[in-house]
Order: C-alpha cells, then sequence, then structure tokens
C-alpha cells in the first residue's frame, strides 16, 4: 500500500524537525534537567510540525533511553507501542471531533489513573481552539490540579480562540512557517533519500506555494510522483510541476507585469488568452501577479536577496521592473480588490481582462462605465454662513496657495473684490494664477477690477510679472458627485477617478 510522503517522512526525532530549532533545543533541555512542565500549548499555521514535535515529545517523556540520548530510542518496547498507536501513556484527542463538555469529562476521570508503564501520561490535543467553552472549562480544573503524571499538549492554529485561562497555565511555542530554503533542502534530502529526480526550481516553486507548510509541500510532491515518474526514470521538471498546479510560468508574469507597466493593453491581454487556452488556473494567476508585483516593490528597496528567499539573479530581474512605489501599491491594492470580487465574478477570465483593461488604458475614457470606487468624507464646517467659501479638498501638486488665500483677500481695500474673491480658491501653476469663481457673472465683475486685483496678488504671493491672472469656472461636479447630508452635517464627495496618480481638483461650493 501507498504511504503518503507527509506520513512516510514525518519526523521521529527532534533532529528531523524542520525549521524550529529554539523549541526543539527547549524542550530537550527540560528533558535533560527534568524540568517538564504540565500543560503545552504549540501554536502555528498548519504543517509546521506541531503534532509531530508533540509526539516525539511524548514518546522521548517515556523512552528509558531519552535521558541519555536527548531524543526518544524509537526501538524500545515503549517507543514501538506508541509509534504503532497502541500505548495507553499517550492518547491524541481531535478536538474538533470529540469538541464536547463530555469528552473532556471522560478525560478527567481517565487523568486520575497512572500509566500502565513508563512515567507519563501524555494528551495530545488537536485543534484545541475547537473546544466548547464548557469543554474548556472542564479542562481548565483538571489543568489547575493536574495529577504528577500527566502532560498536556495542546496544538491550535488559532491560539487566539483559546481562553485567557487556558492560556496562562500553558508554557507557549510558536511554530514559524518553514522557510524556503529550509524546505527546498530537506524535500531535496527526501527526494534523494527515495531516488527521484527532481529539478531544484521544480522544488523551489512548491516550496513558495506551499507557504511555510510542509505538510502542502508534501501533498503537492505525492501528486508529481504518481503523475511524473515511470519506469523511464525521469526527471520531474519545474514546467511540469507548473502544469500541475495550472500555475502561470514566471516568464509570463515577467511579461504580463511588463505589459502593464507599459500600458501595453493588446500584450498583456494575449497573455491571459494563452493561459486560458492552456488551461491555466486563472485566479492562481491573480494571487501570483499580486505576489510577482510585491516582489518587485520589495527588491526595488532592499540590496540582498534573502528577504525575498530568491536567487540573486531574480533579485536582478524584479530590479529591472521596479516602477514607482506609490505605482506598484496602487496595482496591488487593484488586484487585491480584484481578488475578493473573483467570489461573485464566476467568468474569472473575463474579470482579470476587465482588471487588465482598467489599469492598462487611460483611466478617463472609461471612466463613465465604472462605479464609484471610493468614498470619501469631508466633515461639513459646524458654523456655516450663509453663502460659504469656496474650499479645496484635494489639490494638484502644483504650487497652491490654499491657506493664504483668505488671508490675501482679507487685507484688499475693495469691499466688493474682497467679497467675491473670499468665496473663490486660487492656485499658481506655472505663469498662470488661476482663479476659481463661481459663476460667468462673477468673472465679469472680476475683469473689470483686475487691474486692482492683479499688482496686489502679484506683491502678496511675490509671483513674476509676467504672470497671466485667469478668471475660470470650476465645475464642481467635475468628476465627483456629491451627496449632501443635513442631518449629520456630512458632504459625501464620490470620486470617480480611481487612478491615484490622479488628484481630485475641486473647490466646493456650498451655499445654505
Ligand atoms: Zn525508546
Amino acid at each position: 500500500m501507498y504511504t503518503a510522503l507527509y506520513r512516510k517522512k514525518r519526523p521521529k526525532d527532534f533532529g528531523s524537525v524542520i525549521g524550529q530549532k529554539a523549541i526543539v533545543a527547549t524542550l530537550k533541555n527540560q528533558l535533560s534537567m527534568q524540568r517538564i512542565s504540565h500543560a503545552y500549548l504549540f501554536s502555528g499555521t498548519r504543517g509546521t510540525g506541531k503534532t509531530s514535535t508533540a509526539k516525539i515529545f511524548a514518546r522521548a517523556l517515556n523512552c528509558p533511553q531519552s535521558q541519555e540520548l536527548g531524543e526518544p530510542c524509537n526501538v524500545c518496547e515503549t517507543c514501538q507501542d506508541i509509534l504503532a498507536e497502541r500505548s495507553l501513556n499517550v492518547i491524541e484527542i481531535d478536538a474538533a471531533s470529540n469538541n464536547g463538555v463530555d469528552n473532556i469529562r471522560e478525560l478527567r476521570e481517565e487523568v486520575k489513573y497512572p500509566p500502565s508503564s513508563g512515567t507519563h501520561k501524555v494528551y495530545i490535543i488537536d485543534e484545541a481552539h475547537m473546544l466548547t467553552v464548557a469543554a474548556f472549562n472542564a479542562l481548565l480544573k483538571t489543568l489547575e490540579e493536574p495529577p504528577q503524571h500527566v502532560i498536556f499538549i495542546l496544538a491550535t492554529t488559532d491560539p487566539q480562540k483559546l481562553p485567557a485561562t487556558i492560556l496562562s497555565r500553558c508554557q507557549r511555542y510558536d511554530f514559524k512557517r518553514i522557510s524556503k530554503i529550509d524546505m527546498v533542502e530537506t524535500l531535496l534530502d527526501y527526494m534523494k533519500a527515495d531516488n527521484v529526480a527532481i529539478e531544484t526550481p521544480a522544488l523551489e516553486y512548491i516550496a513558495s506555494v506551499s507557504d511555510g507548510a510542509m505538510r502542502d509541500a508534501l501533498s503537492i510532491l505525492d501528486q508529481c510522483l504518481s503523475l511524473y515518474i515511470n519506469a523511464e526514470n525521469t526527471t520531474i521538471t519545474l514546467q511540469q510541476v507548473q502544469n500541475l498546479l495550472g500555475a502561470v510560468d514566471q516568464a509570463s508574469l515577467f511579461a504580463y507585469t511588463n505589459a502593464l507597466f507599459n500600458k501595453d493593453t493588446q500584450a498583456a491581454l494575449e497573455i491571459i488568452a494563452k493561459a486560458f487556452t492552456e488551461g491555466r488556473d486563472l485566479s492562481r494567476m491573480i494571487s501570483d501577479i499580486i505576489q510577482h508585483l510585491r516582489n518587485i516593490l520589495v527588491a526595488s528597496q532592499i540590496t540582498t536577496s534573502d528577504i525575498l528567499d530568491c536567487s540573486a539573479e531574480t533579485l536582478q530581474l524584479y530590479k529591472n521592473q521596479a516602477q514607482n512605489p506609490l505605482q506598484l501599491i496602487s496595482y496591488i491594492k487593484e488586484f487585491s480588490e480584484f481578488q475578493n470580487q473573483l467570489r461573485f465574478l464566476p467568468q474569472e477570465r473575463l474579470a482579470l481582462e476587465v482588471c487588465t483593461i482598467k489599469l492598462t488604458s487611460n483611466i478617463q475614457e472609461i471612466q463613465n462605465i465604472q462605479k464609484p470606487q471610493t468614498v470619501q468624507t469631508v466633515q461639513k464646517p459646524q458654523n456655516i454662513p450663509n453663502v460659504q467659501t469656496a474650499q479645496t479638498v484635494a489639490t494638484s501638486p502644483t504650487t497652491t496657495a490654499g491657506n493664504d488665500w483668505q488671508t490675501f483677500c482679507n487685507q484688499l481695500t475693495d469691499t466688493a473684490s474682497k467679497v467675491m474673491l473670499k468665496k473663490c480658491t486660487f492656485e499658481i501653476k506655472e505663469n498662470y494664477a488661476y482663479i476659481y469663481v463661481e459663476s460667468e457673472e462673477r468673472i465679469q465683475t472680476l475683469q473689470m477690477r483686475k487691474d486692482f486685483i492683479k499688482p496686489s496678488l502679484l506683491e502678496y504671493y511675490n509671483l513674476p510679472q509676467e504672470t497671466a491672472i485667469v478668471f475660470t469656472v470650476q465645475n464642481v461636479y467635475n468628476n465627483t458627485t456629491i451627496n449632501e447630508n443635513t442631518e449629520n452635517n456630512e458632504i459625501t464627495i464620490n470620486d470617480l477617478k480611481t487612478d491615484l496618480t490622479q488628484k481630485i481638483k475641486m473647490p466646493i461650493t456650498y451655499e445654505k
């Protein structure tokens, strides 16, 4: 019968536990010093070795040779019994299916009896966060006054779901995700031991999609073995692993992101079409694109490749794609939002195409078919005079003097200019001073006072003589819709623009 790799390769002693050096060292130290705690909490994501370590620890506690070896011997009768799961001293409870108070009450009855042989009774409670509140309360009583011979090991992927009373009674160990380097090394060893030839990049890819969970990596590897290993004794390639996972290859990701950055819609759509016809998993492609953009972003900020867990050559490839970090962040944001929406969009290809077109086209052209993306809430000033002064919510990156404008207006000697200008907004762009006025009529009145306004303005803002003054009407509803809620004094602005590089330029004028 075929044994799944993750069972076959399950570590049997502390030395074979991958990537948890600190935890293993502490546990071994406790064994040699005979300073054993009564309750342990092993937390961490799936496939990081929690249960395996708990079982090794349980054997080491009972094995007569462990004191000497620092490891369970795995050959004595005690070890053999535990390994074969016929020992009455090591009891594994799956809390996902035995989570009730009755199960724990039963356990409390049992713990009273000393071990039939050996020194310790070890209870390993897997998925401990699944226990009910009543079960936790029942367990707590045992944890408070455990019999000398009893040791609890609670394993969980979700420690925050455990009550504080339980947590405070356990010695806690946080199992780390296994690093890509550790994982690749281990997988290589496993494959060598089994006489399987596999390309290192293939293992690197498996390690990166498993996200630090050894069990996931081994089950992908298992699928590869059953699919690609035959009598001809071939080497498993990266291409084969990617085919199996329906993943898009690295080159396509580089090509796709290049097309994105160059706003080459056609090239980007061709890559999607190719991935689709090759039967690739497009939702995975979206996660891969996000990961790729993140790698470019990180690469642009670092000099060594260890943060990215990649080779120096790959780091350079990412660096070559470097973009403005804000731009990359906005792409990541767009794709992540799209990924969230995928649940509601059954047609992944269509979704990815829409996202691509949106990001590679001029945003203005498709604005009309877009729904408002972000909602910005602006607090309306409390004491609103009859006619409120225009305000700039966000300004363009050019020089502006919004804050000084009111001061400037106040010191004008011509009352009519003062009153009208105070309701305007003002912006300097190159050699032009723009004054945004509420209405055409007002522009005419202000034009007549230009000879008075211009010199005052140039002097106050210290502008060159050649500066031209432009009076213009700014359409408040340009690119935005404004919903006014008089109930709570709030104005909601729906910004139709989604491209972060374009700011909203919008003097709001509201009258009451
Ligand atoms: Zn032994």
